[in-house]
């Protein structure tokens, strides 16, 4: 696009990049989210960045460029179907380790379709302020170990 600087290789960028899979049906996917964009206020975007996850297959340069450059690629699932963990994969990079809050914090999935039409919530109701501070404190500690 016209008069647009697009990132390249040499150019600062964040150290570390997280993939978060980001499902918004699940309560699993949505504290995957919440919890990688707590751990990018705690420790800064110098640190750290949400990666662009559906710019991977596409093969959006910039991203693909900066995703190459970083330290650690950490992908954050809510659950094991593990989706960003594939997309990582199947976009031709390993991550450095993969976080599945089922697994490691042992969070319950709920999948929030299934109270439509019974007594369907707000949707920060289905979330624990307690699971989205275990999934961050991993993705902190994650981040920071040698
Ligand atoms: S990993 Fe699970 S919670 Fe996350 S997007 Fe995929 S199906 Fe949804």
């Amino acid at each position: 696009m016209a008069g647009e600087k697009h990132w390249k290789e040499g150019m600062k960028t964040h150290e570390n990049i997280i993939f978060s899979c980001y499902g918004g049906m699940s309560n699993t996917g949505i504290t995957s989210a919440l919890a990688c964009l707590e751990a990018v206020k705690e420790l800064g975007l110098e640190k750290v960045a949400i990666g662009c996850m559906g710019a991977l297959p596409l093969g959006v340069k910039p991203v693909i460029g900066k995703t190459k450059a970083a330290k650690k690629v950490i992908t954050v699932d809510g659950c094991p179907f593990e989706c960003a963990r594939k997309t990582v994969e199947q976009s031709g990079f390993r991550p450095t380790k993969s976080i599945v809050l089922t697994r490691d914090i042992g969070m319950k999935k709920k999948a929030l379709h299934e109270d439509i039409g019974q007594d369907i919530k707000g949707v920060m109701e289905y979330i624990s302020d307690d699971e989205v501070k275990r999934g961050k404190e991993l993705i902190v500690k994650t981040i920071l170990e040698k």
